[in-house]
């Protein structure tokens, strides 16, 4: 059957009739960094009993979510840029029928490498993870001595402005709470967005459970004790505020996790490392795709694995007996 006889025009609804519309694919499960808050230092970065997803696996995916109704695609992992064919997964993705966006989420080490041709195979957006500015914390937090790499590929994305830019800072109790201002002062001149995260239950090693967590209450406190003046503007799906102050020319946000349900919104949908596609962050098993990808099932089958797993979508992830179950499962495998 033709991908056009396949092509979704129903939109991909759950039984809760929220339009599932976005996939996050975990492109790998390997990283260069070692945040203490995602993975241990001797983290086995091999999705246990299956290998990395090939480009021709990968690609027969995008296709058939973009069937299903998927019209946004992010690439993680792991550290998507370890991938040498990322940018041609990119361009393909680009090229899927009804795939309306291609972003990135990066620790941006290898985009030096690795911008040119992400640019060229036509990236939408990149979200950068960088969760401090002063090259002894982000040593303390990543493991590696990589600063000065980061942030001089931060800074020519920057300089660049070319491509829509979002900040990723995983708030930290006692670690990088005073760097608020030196964050915003990164959203004076460019159009660009720094979001202030929660730290989430996912890791395995549990450090969330260590006294590092800074809840939104919290974050939106310390932001109004630096800009008293700052203005509330209003935030997309998954952020709880925007803010900016006048005069600067981009943004900044609060992203909860933890403590706000945003299950009502979620247009969310998954795929693992492994392989699995999950509704919900919280979903323990999963639906093997890639094992029916590797047995040559039909793109009918493959979609039929799509709809299932939205249907199975929960009302709220945190409620379901699963929930718990998940949370010794590093945020790498399941595609932060
Ligand atoms: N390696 C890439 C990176 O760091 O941007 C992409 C994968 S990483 C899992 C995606 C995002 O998840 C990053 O912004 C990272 O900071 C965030 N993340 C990982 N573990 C987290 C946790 N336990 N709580 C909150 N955010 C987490
Ligand atoms: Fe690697 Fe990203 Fe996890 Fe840090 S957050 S260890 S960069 S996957």
């Amino acid at each position: 059957m033709s991908s056009s006889t396949l092509n979704s025009d129903t939109p991909l609804s759950d039984t809760f009739h929220r339009q599932v519309s976005y996939a996050r694919i975990a492109v790998t499960g390997e990283c260069n960094l070692r945040c203490a808050y995602c993975m241990r230092e001797e983290h086995d970065t091999q999705s246990p009993g299956t290998s990395r997803m090939s480009f021709t696996e990968l690609t027969t995916l995008i296709t058939v979510l973009a069937e299903a109704g998927i019209t946004k695609i992010r690439l993680t992992g792991g550290e998507p840029l370890l991938r040498s064919d990322i940018a041609d997964l990119v361009a393909a993705a680009k090229n899927t029928p009804g795939i309306k966006t291609v972003s990135l989420t990066t620790n941006g080490l290898l985009l030096d490498r690795r911008l040119d041709a992400l640019l060229s195979a036509g990236i939408d957006a990149v979200n950068l993870s960088i969760d401090s500015l002063r090259a002894d914390r982000f040593l303390t937090i990543t493991r590696r001595n990589e600063f000065k790499r980061v942030k001089a590929n931060l800074d020519r994305l920057l300089s660049l402005g070319s491509v829509p830019l979002k900040i990723n800072v995983v708030m930290l109790r006692g670690i990088n709470d005073d760097e608020i201002e030196a964050f915003t002062n990164l959203t004076r001149e460019p159009p660009i967005s720094v979001r202030f995260m929660e730290l989430q239950p996912f890791d395995d090693h549990q450090i969330w459970r260590t006294g590092k967590f800074l809840g939104m209450d919290k974050i939106r406190e310390l932001l109004y004790s630096v800009h008293p003046q700052m203005e509330e503007l209003q935030g997309s799906g998954t952020e709880y505020f925007s803010f900016t102050l006048p005069g600067y020319r981009g943004s900044w946000a609060i992203i909860p996790a933890y403590t706000r349900n945003f299950c009502s919104r979620c247009n969310r949908l998954r795929v693992r490392t492994d392989g699995h596609l999950v509704s919900c962050l919280y979903e323990k098993e999963g639906i093997n795709i890639l094992a029916a990808i590797r047995k040559g099932e039909s793109r009918e089958h493959l979609l039929e694995l799509v709809r299932q797993s939205v249907r199975q979508k929960p009302e709220d992830g945190k409620t379901t007996d699963r929930g718990e179950s998940s949370m010794g499962t590093s945020m790498s495998e399941i595609g932060g």
